[in-house]
């Protein structure tokens, strides 16, 4: 059988693709959550897992399982050990370029989707019977879905509900409320250099530590 699963981030759009697989309006009972580690996740993100998102999915009967990134050794790796790691010489984590355009960088597939994509291969997901993926893009951001099969992990055939639905963000933060959840932040790492300057004030306002931490990371500071 086909797997089935949402990539769930803890954010506005894959959230409100849990309230709609337990209101039985798209099909799966599986959510997967790549956890780049306690320390680089935004702890609100973290708080909203635990606190909202894993008791809302058991409520409706549906898998939402955190992954995270395992070494050889069968040690947990989290992007900011890797970042803060001694004798590291690249650079995970984007960087911004000369004119503004983020950079390359590994974090995304190293952390998220390669990690998710070894939890569907141990569910069987295989090149001739590839998993289902939906991802949570809103309508106001399509220019970031890329539909089929994923060529990097041809075991993963990735889908839109959000798309298909024709829902933005807003309906998105609509969906959730009116199901009675408390709509989430913006997921991502504390430190990610895709931050606005309107993210950064907050969180220099909100978590002044993190902030801190942040800076002493051996990640960039992005342009502004
Ligand atoms: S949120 Fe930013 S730093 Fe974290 S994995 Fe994604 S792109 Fe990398």
């Amino acid at each position: 059988m086909t797997v089935r699963s949402v990539s769930y981030g803890a954010g506005v759009q894959s959230t409100a693709l849990l309230v709609l697989a337990a209101q039985q309006k798209i099909d799966f009972d599986l959510f997967l959550f790549a956890n780049v580690g306690d320390d680089s996740e935004h702890p609100d993100s973290l708080a909203y897992m635990t606190d909202v998102a894993v008791p809302y999915a058991a409520a409706h009967g549906i898998e939402l399982v955190a992954l995270h990134k395992v070494k050889r050794d069968g040690t947990k790796e989290t992007l900011m050990g890797r970042l803060m790691k001694e004798g590291s010489r690249s650079l995970p984590i984007p960087v911004r370029m000369s004119n503004g355009a983020p950079g390359s960088r590994s974090c995304t597939a190293d952390f998220k989707i390669r990690v998710i994509a070894k939890e569907l291969k141990r569910r069987g997901a295989t090149v001739a019977d590839p998993a289902t993926v939906a991802l949570g893009i809103s309508v106001d951001e399509i220019e970031r879905a890329k539909p089929g099969l994923d060529e990097r992990m041809p075991y993963q055939f990735r889908v839109y509900p959000l798309l298909d639905l024709g829902l933005t963000r807003a309906d998105c933060k609509r969906i959730i409320a009116e199901a009675g959840l408390p709509v989430p932040g913006k997921s991502a790492c504390f430190f990610c250099p895709f931050h606005d300057k309107h993210a950064w004030a907050n969180l220099a306002r909100e978590s002044p530590d993190l902030f801190q931490v942040r800076r002493q990371a051996r990640g960039p500071v992005p342009c502004g």
